[in-house]
C-alpha cells in the first residue's frame, strides 16, 4: 500500500491533519505533521483538509 507523504517544506504545522485523522495517524514533530505507516489506511481524507496542500499521495 501506497501512503501518503508530507512535504515538509510546505507543511505550516496548522494542525488540521492530526484533527482530521480518523485513525490518529499523524502528529506535529518540531512543527512539522509527521503520517505514521503503521497507523494509516490510506483513507486519504489529510490529503484534502491540507489548507496548503502539502500531503500528497
Ligand atoms: S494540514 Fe497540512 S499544513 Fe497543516 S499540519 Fe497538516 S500537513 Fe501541515
Ligand atoms: S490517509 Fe487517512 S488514515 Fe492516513 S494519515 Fe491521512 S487521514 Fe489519516
Amino acid at each position: 500500500m501506497e501512503y501518503p507523504v508530507v512535504n515538509k517544506e510546505e507543511c505550516t504545522g496548522c494542525g488540521v491533519c492530526v484533527e482530521v485523522c480518523p485513525m490518529a495517524a499523524i502528529e506535529l514533530i518540531d512543527g512539522k505533521a509527521q503520517i505514521n505507516n503503521e497507523k494509516c489506511r490510506n483513507c486519504g481524507l489529510c490529503l484534502g483538509e491540507c489548507p496548503v496542500g502539502a500531503i500528497k499521495d
